[in-house]
């Protein structure tokens, strides 16, 4: 058997679940990618809001090199200098006392949902059972999951789902005042919507709905797993609209691309996880504790964050200027380098066909649903390659219209 693989093998060896791009990126750097070909490309999309210091950042290279000469793995059977270090650094930046670690996003909020449950139930007792999220949600791909999540093809097929769950529209507080009462346990979302369109809710609402879930003995998630980690020009999305959650998800920027998630909550509600009750094998490894102190390090300093605002601005002024000539946008939206472009009505279902342009112009950028472009480039991209991917967003956007 040959050992030389090209994107054609993926079709041959893969489970069907994904449909990559044709190009076969083997190399990166800062916020620029290599195809196997040489071909280079800026990368708008930071690996889905993941590689916040984009590719191999020198600094994230040596943590995990000199980890990985110490310590690999222990299991929870031990504990470890670098998760504890992180932990530490997690609790006194945020409202946090107690942290779980896990691998992803999804096993992030697969913690938090048992979590929410297991302490009404001690608290309250076994009726105090439901879940309140919201239609187009997304918190990942397991089945708890993808059932909390408000996109209903995720979960097609895959019955019977977990019970409990309500659905409601974002940014609503009527219908969530109409719906919630003492048998909801958790009122959980994203303080940012991302996959389903980089919505931004009001800060009114996030405070109504703090409001609401006090009033019921409701506990608060934020899945932040898009949004956290300096993603929106602060730490976390709800520093800035005043808002504090019971229990908050974080994971992607997190590990920088190594693959870490962690839930964050009060020293009070994390009782309700005592020894024995949850746990991951990886959950905790020593070499992403390594690589998530190297990340907070950087992107918890103010004036890097402060940065993240500006370039958000430098982006903003490209886009209104791209849609000033070309008028394919009804809304750019999202915060800091979370950037979602709503498509006008006659380029409605058509991002992938923009995608498609970028990939053609050499600028990878991503979709948040078939309407909206979004654009979630590593924090540290500098001007002259926001400038340089501008201008090669400008030229796929006037492809798309050319050929409309
Ligand atoms: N929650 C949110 C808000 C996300 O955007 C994602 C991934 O896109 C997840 C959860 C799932 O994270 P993971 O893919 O790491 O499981």
């Amino acid at each position: 058997m040959s050992s030389e693989v090209t994107r054609a093998t993926f079709d041959e060896v893969m489970v069907p679940n994904y449909s990559p791009q044709q190009i076969m990126p083997v190399k990166g750097e800062g916020s620029r990618i290599w195809d196997k070909k040489g071909d280079e490309y800026i990368d708008l999309s930071g690996g889905i809001a993941v590689n916040v210091l984009g590719h191999c950042h020198p600094k994230l290279v040596a943590a995990l090199q000199e980890q990985s000469q110490k310590l690999w793995h222990l299991s929870n059977v031990y504990t470890n200098e670098p998760i504890l270090q992180l932990a530490q650094k997690l609790c006194d930046a945020t409202f946090g006392e107690k942290v779980f670690f896990a691998n992803s996003g999804g096993e992030a909020n697969e913690a938090a949902f048992k979590l929410v449950r297991r302490y009404a139930f001690d608290n309250y007792g076994p009726e105090k059972d439901e879940i309140i999220a919201f239609n187009n949600a997304f918190h990942g791909r397991t089945l708890f999951t993808v059932s909390v999540g408000g996109q209903a093809k995720y979960r097609e097929g895959f019955g019977p789902i977990p019970g409990g769950i309500s659905h409601l529209p974002f940014n609503d507080l009527s219908a969530l005042e109409k719906q919630i009462s003492d048998k909801t346990c958790a009122v959980v979302m994203e303080p940012i919507m991302g996959e389903g369109g980089v919505f931004v809710p009001d800060d009114a609402y996030l405070k109504g709905v703090r409001a609401l879930c006090d009033k019921h003995n409701a506990l608060l998630v934020f899945d932040e797993v898009q949004s956290g980690m300096g993603r929106t020009g602060h730490l976390y999305a709800y520093m800035s609209a005043g808002v504090t959650p019971d229990v908050l998800t974080t994971a992607k920027a997190l590990g920088g691309g190594f693959p870490v998630g962690a839930m964050i909550t009060t020293a009070k509600i994390a009782q309700s996880l005592v020894v024995g009750t949850h746990g991951s094998t990886y959950g905790g490894n020593p070499l992403a504790g390594a690589v998530g102190n190297a990340v907070f390090d950087i992107v918890s300093e103010p004036s890097f964050l402060k940065g993240v605002l500006e370039k958000r601005a430098l982006f903003e002024k490209h886009l209104h200027a791209i849609n000033d000539e070309f008028h394919v946008f009804k809304e750019v939206r999202g915060k800091g380098l979370l950037i979602g472009c709503e498509l006008v009505e006659k380029f409605q279902g058509k991002a992938r066909e923009f995608m498609k342009a970028g990939i053609q112009e050499k600028v990878l950028f991503l979709m948040a649903g078939a309407n909206v472009l979004r654009m979630a480039p590593a924090l540290n991209i500098t001007e002259d390659e926001i400038e340089s991917a501008m201008q090669r967003v400008k030229s796929a956007v006037a492809t798309v219209v050319s050929v409309s």
